[in-house]
């Protein structure tokens, strides 16, 4: 198996006291404090000891004094505690909430997860499109996107905001995956029906077929494209690409059509999906050297930085293996930086 420590020019991204206009970013429940505080341990203790970028905290309530007593002892670095305002966290006024609930009822019997949680649609739907537009992180271009409960197996000793910067990328992955296509049955046609009225936003080198391949038929068929997407628990990115025309557009074009209430449409499949039609492919980087695991998934580089990792591991049960998109993001995607 290959070494992977770092990027060959990761020395140009050494501490230098600059920082970039960054902050790591968690949307999380005070009752997930203990859950968030292992993550958030393990980010300062593998990377931003070293960096110092400010974290943002964000919640659909008020944090507790215990929620902040508890994050700003585990780190030095700056805190932003934020609270969404209703209007951007609730379900719009076109949505039929009767129609919401029954459509949650029906999609539990097909088995989809979540489909009854209204506070799970409502997540996913901020995620999506909304959390850009969140007063605090208008201040901001780039974001990590931390969740409770997740690790960082590896020691990260370069910038990865600058790294971005530099190399002129825009969005960071470490998990590729399919998805469930009973839960977006109606993403990809609401997504064509976008298409075709602005058939100018699709790039002209995107990654579309990483996003129509049909290793997996029966997901094509249900969902009509091969629902490969990043695994959106983690995230490096700009957040003027969610900011930018076309993909604001094609957010409210699906907010519109209401699939986030009325499916259970997640961040992820929509994210990947604005992602793989409307950005060049080549700007999209997969951080293979960032060791990673949010249940029941892992990214595991094999290298000296990483520990209680074991290296090339993907998932907690071998049956999983089919759910990795990764190959084919290979094949379709954009162009891996570096090879060790
Ligand atoms: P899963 O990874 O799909 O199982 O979903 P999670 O339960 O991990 O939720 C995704 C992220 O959104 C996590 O960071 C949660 O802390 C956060 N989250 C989910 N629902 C809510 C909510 O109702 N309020 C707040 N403040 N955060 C939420
Ligand atoms: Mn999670």
């Amino acid at each position: 198996m290959k070494d992977i420590t770092e990027p060959p020019d990761a020395g140009n991204f050494r501490n230098s006291g600059e920082r970039v206009n960054a902050t790591l970013l968690s949307l999380v429940r005070n009752e997930e404090l203990d859950d968030l505080l292992m993550s958030m341990k393990e980010v300062e203790e593998t990377f931003n000891k070293k960096f110092n970028y400010p974290w943002t905290f964000v919640n659909d309530k008020p944090f507790s004094r215990k929620f902040k007593e508890k994050t700003r002892e585990a780190t030095k670095a700056q805190i932003n505690y934020e609270v969404i305002p209703k209007d951007h966290w609730v379900e719009p006024s076109w949505i039929n909430k009767d129609l919401a609930e029954a459509s949650a009822q029906y999609l539990k019997q097909q088995g989809v997860q979540y489909s009854t949680m209204e506070s799970y649609h409502r997540m996913c739907r901020w995620n999506s499109g909304m959390f850009v537009h969140l007063p605090k992180l208008t201040e901001y271009k780039w974001y990590w996107r931390v969740e409770p409960k997740t690790h960082y197996f590896c020691d990260i000793d370069y910038d990865v905001f600058k790294y971005m910067e530099d190399h002129n990328k825009t969005y960071g992955f470490v998990i590729n995956i399919y998805d469930s296509p009973e839960s977006i049955q109606s993403l990809w046609p609401a997504t064509l029906e976008f298409v075709v009225d602005h058939p100018e936003y699709v790039h002209s080198n995107s990654a579309i077929g990483w996003l129509t391949q049909t290793t997996r038929p029966d997901h094509n068929k249900i969902a009509g494209y091969s629902t490969c997407h990043f695994w959106s628990n983690f995230e490096i990115g700009d957040m003027d690409f969610w900011r930018s025309k076309p993909y604001q557009e094609y957010f409210d074009h699906l907010d519109r059509a209401g699939g986030f209430f009325y499916e259970r449409w997640g961040d992820a499949p929509v994210h990947s999906i604005g992602l793989g039609l409307f950005l060049d492919k080549d700007k999209i980087h997969w951080f293979k050297d960032i060791g990673y695991q949010h249940i029941p998934y892992f990214n595991c580089p094999n290298s000296k930085k990483c520990k209680k990792c074991i290296p090339g591991l993907f998932s907690d049960g071998t049956r999983l293996s089919q759910e990795n998109c990764f190959p084919q993001w290979i094949k379709h995607g954009g162009s891996i930086e570096w090879d060790e």
